[in-house]
């Protein structure tokens, strides 16, 4: 029996749009044993750059279904979407 797999372009496609893009994706993701005033300072920076991203939805959306571990989707850090996860699965 032969089977056919959907594209997956769709899953994948917003990422065509992101205001990141090319961008140096360190902003995004934390170096091991960033904490305090550098680890705010690179979260606003990236934030700066989700607040104007035109796909910031779909992106969010994205990295709350896979569960992102890390990293800045959608201008929410990995604490804000285990707490957004955890409020959801309450409701
Ligand atoms: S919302 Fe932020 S992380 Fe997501 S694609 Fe846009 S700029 Fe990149």
């Amino acid at each position: 029996m032969k089977t056919r797999t959907k594209p997956l372009l769709h899953v994948w496609e917003w990422q065509l749009e992101a205001a990141c893009r090319g961008m140096d994706s360190s902003v995004f993701f934390p170096p091991a044993g960033e904490r305090g005033r550098a680890r705010r300072r690179r979260e606003d920076e990236a934030r700066a750059v989700c607040g104007s991203c035109p796909v910031s939805e779909p992106c969010s959306r994205f990295a709350l279904t896979s569960q992102q571990p890390y990293g800045i989707w959608g201008g929410h850090t990995e604490t804000e979407r285990r707490s957004a996860v955890q409020k959801m699965r309450r409701e």
